[in-house]
């Protein structure tokens, strides 16, 4: 579904508890996917929701990639096969995620501004994962975020847990990353998206992890 005006998300999980996102940007280059899930029903999801937005796999110009684990990377050569659009992540990860999955992965540098739907800034959040990273949409002022904060249904934030993380004590202290970016609101992978007043809440959960 839209969620902000030229930005979808789509949750593909069976789950009411624990969603699994992934977004679509709508933009005049193109269409930019982020993440892509892991079955093959999560494919004919992102492909339902681009007939809706009147679009198909070929108007994908570029899929972007938040990290390495399983539940965003595992249909990457599927969407590649079908979209034939180059795939990047923070170039940490990006060799991480082709041994992975076995399809070309672009490295790109933390601040670095991708020049679709306004200005997508790479933002490197470490310690998920090492080159774990979120996007900055100027033009909309939110984050898609993808793991560097976890949520549930009613939007109570948290960092994301131990057991899925590279280094935790890292993960949680670099969270504050985010607040050098004017946004209101952030789009994760594990949780309900936040849509308004999404800054102040990252603020507290910084505030309260210190
Ligand atoms: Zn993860």
């Amino acid at each position: 579904m839209e969620v902000l005006k030229g930005v979808h998300s789509i949750d593909h999980s069976e789950e009411k508890d624990h969603s699994l996102e992934t977004w679509i940007l709508d933009c005049a280059e193109g269409v930019v996917l982020i993440d892509g899930g892991m079955t093959p029903q999560a494919v004919e999801n992102i492909a339902a929701e681009l007939k809706l937005m009147k679009r198909g796999w070929r108007d994908v110009k570029l899929i972007l990639v938040t990290h390495k684990h399983g539940d965003h990377i595992k249909n990457l050569p599927k969407l590649k096969e079908v979209t034939g659009a180059p795939i990047k992540a923070q170039k940490l990860e990006a060799p991480l995620i082709e041994n992975a999955v076995g399809v070309k992965i672009e490295g790109l540098d933390d601040k670095q501004v991708i020049p679709y739907c306004g200005g997508i800034e790479v933002i490197w959040v470490p310690g998920h994962s090492e080159g774990n990273s979120c996007y900055y949409l100027k033009k909309q002022k939110a984050i898609i975020a993808g793991d560097p904060i976890f949520g549930d249904p009613n939007c109570n934030i948290t960092a994301p847990p131990e057991k899925y993380c590279l280094d935790i004590k890292q993960a949680t202290k670099e969270m504050e990353r985010l607040l050098k970016y004017d946004f209101n609101h952030i789009l994760y992978t594990h949780g309900k998206d936040i849509i308004g007043g999404a800054k102040v809440k990252v603020k507290e959960l910084v505030d309260r992890t210190r």
